[in-house]
């Protein structure tokens, strides 16, 4: 998963890129790019770590211009290299073009071994390059011609923030998969993946981009303009279960409201289920357990203490200090454990290597009984479309029963939530269009 932020006329374009991004720090932690625009020419800063370890203050102040766009990146597709960070600035006959991507391009392998067959030279191994290619291959007028033309025949899932001298276009795939929105700061546009970006930098959210359209923000004004009819919506679940942040709204509905409503909705299929607390594991998993505990009337009770400031960088650790790390960032707090027996949620379970540490934590801390609640489907499938889980063996629900997971990750016992709960709450009235193939194995879009 990544992030993207991009904001137009304002004299404090790359600082409220950074504000944009270290908001959206969430979506992915492993490099982090900005690239403005001065007098026609893209000044360009990227690099591995968090915002804010690759920008100073100084890098920021050198990033002059009006309009900027950026990019966080957890590496999906393309290996964890500087040279993979994005935005990605190419030299075309337009000028320059920059481009940031969320995403997962699924025939870029077939694409790009098509225009390296004709001479073109790939910079990265991300999917992402291949579309600025293709964009200095088949030409139009203006770039938003030449987009319109080319995207098309991506398939997969994309939002695209391009900067071009004198405009920035952002564009989100024909299936909606990945979130992109619109706002408004005095007379600034801003584009960004999650509505809370918009909020702290301080404008106000206008609407979302639509499946197969494209917005170009070019003198002071923002155009539509649709490159692809729209097929069926289907935005990806897993944004409202683990991957956008509660304060963001998704589908009409702030992902906090949605994610309360799922813990209630597992406590109304667990009906009858007995215990003395219900916990989430941090962070995620909290906001389910409030719902379920409001739901069920089982106190909410703090089992762990989280510990924020654990980073990226933190030295892989030896066999022999293995434990220690598992509690540096979660610390299970033993009073409130002790003989208890706990409903514990967590949003989602993929591998469950997290689950039977955090079950051996607990246990260890002297619970009598876990009960762990997950607040989605069994995954079994992998996601093409962006989501890490790109392995079907390392997928534990796809290799054994519910019963054996119970028994790896060493819980009492161990529940699912069943799909409809989960799309009713995620939705609101009108759309409940999601792609839910990690629970399904059913793919809905072309691969
Ligand atoms: P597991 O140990 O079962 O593989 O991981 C489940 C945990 O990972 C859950 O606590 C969930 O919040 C978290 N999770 C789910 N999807 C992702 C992802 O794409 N990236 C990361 N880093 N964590 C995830
Ligand atoms: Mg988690």
């Amino acid at each position: 998963m990544c992030g993207i932020f991009g904001i137009t006329d304002n004299k404090d374009a790359s600082k409220l890129a950074y504000v944009g991004l270290f908001t959206l720090q969430h979506r992915g932690q492993e490099s982090a790019g900005i690239v403005t625009e001065l007098g026609g020419k893209l000044l360009h800063h990227t690099s591995m770590g968090l915002v804010s370890e690759v920008f100073t203050k100084d890098a920021l102040e050198s990033l002059k211009g009006r309009s900027a766009i950026g990019h966080i990146r957890y590496s999906t597709t393309g290996s964890s290299h500087l040279k993979n960070a994005q935005p990605l600035v190419l030299d075309s006959y337009l000028g320059q073009v920059a481009v940031a991507h969320n995403g997962n391009i699924t025939n870029a392998d077939k694409l790009k071994a098509g225009l390296q067959k004709n001479g073109a030279i790939f910079q990265s191994t991300s999917d992402t390059e291949v579309i600025l290619h293709l964009a200095a291959k088949y030409r139009g007028r203006e770039l938003e011609d030449t987009l319109a033309k080319n995207l098309p025949k991506l398939e997969g899932a994309y939002s695209f923030l391009f900067m071009a001298p004198g405009k920035v276009i952002g564009a989100r795939d024909p299936s909606g998969f990945r979130p992109l929105v619109l706002g408004k700061m005095g007379k600034s546009f801003i584009l960004a993946s999650e509505t809370c970006a918009i909020d702290v930098a301080g404008g106000r959210t206008i609407r979302e981009i639509e499946p197969g359209e494209m917005v170009i923000i070019e003198g002071g004004k923002a155009l539509f303009r649709r490159f692809a009819p729209a097929k069926e919506f289907t935005r990806c679940i897993f944004e409202q279960v683990y991957f956008a942040r509660p304060d963001s709204v998704v589908a009409g509905r702030t992902v906090q409201t949605a994610r309360y409503e799922i813990g209630a909705a597992l406590a109304r299929e667990l009906k009858g289920l007995k215990a003395d607390i219900v916990s989430g594991v941090p962070d995620s998993g909290t906001v389910y357990a409030h719902g379920f505990s409001k739901e069920s009337w089982i106190p909410f009770q703090t089992v762990f203490m989280r510990n924020h400031y654990t980073g990226r960088s933190f030295i892989q650790p030896d066999q022999r200090l293995r434990e220690f790390t598992a509690h540096l960032k979660l610390a299970p707090i033993r009073d409130v454990i002790k003989g208890k027996t706990i409903i514990l949620i967590d949003d989602s379970l993929v591998r469950g290597t997290t689950s039977r540490k955090i079950v051996k934590s607990l246990k260890k801390a002297g619970a009598k009984k876990i009960i762990m609640a997950i607040a989605s489907p069994p995954i079994i499938s992998p996601c093409f479309y962006g989501i890490d889980t790109p392995n079907k063996d390392e997928l534990i629900a796809n290799k054994l029963a519910v019963e054996k997971i119970r028994g790896f990750i060493g819980a009492d016992e161990l529940h699912y939530l069943g799909l409809e709960s989960l799309v009713h709450a995620c939705g609101d009235q009108k759309d409940r269009s999601f792609c839910t193939s990690c629970f399904t194995g059913k793919y809905k879009a072309a691969l």
